[in-house]
């Protein structure tokens, strides 16, 4: 899978497929997570990058009871119709093709970074400079 801050570099020259094919998440259970990884700025990690919330605001266990993964800005339109939807519900600018999933959701992702950045964190997993406090 091709997530996170190498991805352009990791998939240069590997064969693509339209973004159109792209209508769910492959690898994580979004709707009933059994785990999630919490990074030291708290973030709690849905996949790398997705965030839950982070628990220096909110309670871990409060996080937990209260995800709704449908009304989640990100997990929504995942759930909905995988990375294709993103592109769909939010008119992202993106390319034709790709080489996974997890490729067209991350370039997608760092796309939507400025419009839901307590859902897109931390900045760091994109390759982008820390936020002050993150
Ligand atoms: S990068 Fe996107 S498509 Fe890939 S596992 Fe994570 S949430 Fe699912």
């Amino acid at each position: 899978m091709f997530r996170g801050r190498a991805v352009e570099t990791l998939t240069a020259g590997l064969p693509r497929r339209h973004w159109e094919q792209f209508t769910t998440c492959p690898y994580e259970d979004l709707r009933d997570p059994e785990r999630v990884h919490v990074d030291a700025y708290g973030h709690v990690h849905l996949c790398q990058g997705l965030s839950m919330g982070n628990m220096w605001q909110t309670p871990l266990s409060r996080l937990v009871r209260e995800y709704d993964p449908d009304s989640h800005p990100i997990v929504g339109p995942l759930l909905r119709g995988g990375p294709a939807s993103l592109i769909r519900e939010y008119h992202i600018p993106h390319e034709e093709e790709y080489v996974d999933a997890c490729h067209c959701c991350y370039s997608l992702r760092l796309a939507l970074l400025g419009r839901f950045p307590q859902f897109l964190a931390p900045r760091q997993v994109y390759g982008l400079a820390a936020d002050v406090g993150t």
